[in-house]
């Protein structure tokens, strides 16, 4: 099996869509490559397209902050996207965009093997859950997937975009994250007491990925 190393080195050259013509850099992914929790938004904008890396403009100070109030750090997660090139003027990323590019994602998620998937925003719920659900919809729940949990929340750019901090997504997104950290506490003890028991399970209808 390929090492995460190998497989972000391989991506770096990657162009199997249109998205590799407006690129300074692919953004692979960033964070600990044995993460229990890692996060999944939709692709890089402008600075993570010049810095190399997810979530560092307004969005990732944002993403910082919420793991912050957590209690956790960039450096214990791992950070990655639906599409690893920047899609231009920041455009939603396109269904055969989507299909070029996930299957890093898919390789991504198998090697890490994160116990919490974290979906931030429409793009990466539909495709982990593998259907057109609405963020406002399934927001603030868990589902099993995998013998993994999936958790979708907000993108934190469209809380910048919405209304703020004043917002009820933003207090929706504080609440979210505290889900986080319940359902990392609680999987931390059942490491100790069950281990290789999933946390979570019932019925999955999920694209056959993993
Ligand atoms: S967006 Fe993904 S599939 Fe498209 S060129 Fe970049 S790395 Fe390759």
């Amino acid at each position: 099996m390929r090492t995460l190393q190998e497989v972000a080195r391989e991506a770096s050259t990657c162009t199997r869509c249109r998205l590799q013509g407006g690129r300074t850099q692919v953004v692979f992914g960033v964070g600990n490559p044995d993460a229990d929790v890692m996060f999944v938004g939709e692709g890089p904008g402008f600075h993570e397209d010049k810095q190399g890396e997810p979530f560092v403009g307004a969005a990732g100070q944002l993403l910082n902050r919420m793991l912050g109030e957590i209690g956790l750090a960039r450096q214990d997660v791992y950070i990655g996207n639906v599409v690893k090139c920047r899609p231009p003027g920041n455009r939603d990323p396109l269904p055969d965009e989507i299909e070029a590019c996930t299957p890093w994602l898919v390789e991504q998620i198998s090697l890490i093997q994160p116990a919490i998937v974290v979906t931030l925003g429409n793009f990466a719920t539909r495709f982990i859950l593998g259907k057109q659900v609405s963020i406002s919809r399934v927001r603030g729940q868990t589902f099993p997937w995998r013998g993994r949990i999936v958790l979708p929340t907000f993108h934190p750019a469209a809380i910048l975009h919405g209304g703020g901090e004043s917002s009820r997504q933003f207090q929706q997104l504080r609440e979210d994250f505290a889900l986080i950290r319940s359902t990392l506490e609680e999987h931390e003890a059942r490491r100790e007491t069950a281990p290789g028991e999933p946390l979570l399970v019932g019925d999955e209808e999920q694209l056959e990925l993993f």
